[in-house]
């Protein structure tokens, strides 16, 4: 789960997206989501700003798994951002929770 490195507040992926959306506009997003290694350069040199505490962070506190699962998401659902309004319209930390849920599963039943 993403936290933020200051407050340990459990941080929500589709706000911290937002966040990215909002500051390098919906184009450059467009852009920076055809290319994982480009989505997540920009990711981890991005300063997210808590929503708790008000502090900044880099983003390469957060996760590099679940933000490569935000990438795969976001590509794999068509409508996944409102480019008009630049807000991910995606429950991301939710479907983050689930698909790990069902990878540790998936482990579990194949280790036996
Ligand atoms: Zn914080």
């Amino acid at each position: 789960m993403a936290r933020c490195p200051l407050c340990g507040a459990a941080l929500k992926w589709e706000e911290l997206v937002d966040q990215m959306v909002g500051l390098i506009g919906p184009e450059n997003f467009k852009e920076v989501l055809k290319d994982k290694n480009a989505f997540m350069e920009s990711l981890e040199g991005f300063v997210f700003k808590c929503p708790h505490c008000g502090e900044e962070f880099y983003g390469r506190n957060l996760p590099a798994r679940e933000a490569e699962k935000v990438f795969d998401l976001l590509n794999e659902f068509k409508g996944s951002v409102d480019w008009e309004n630049g807000k991910v319209r995606l429950k991301l930390t939710n479907l983050l929770a689930l698909d790990l849920m069902l990878e540790e599963w998936d482990r579990r039943s194949k280790g036996g």
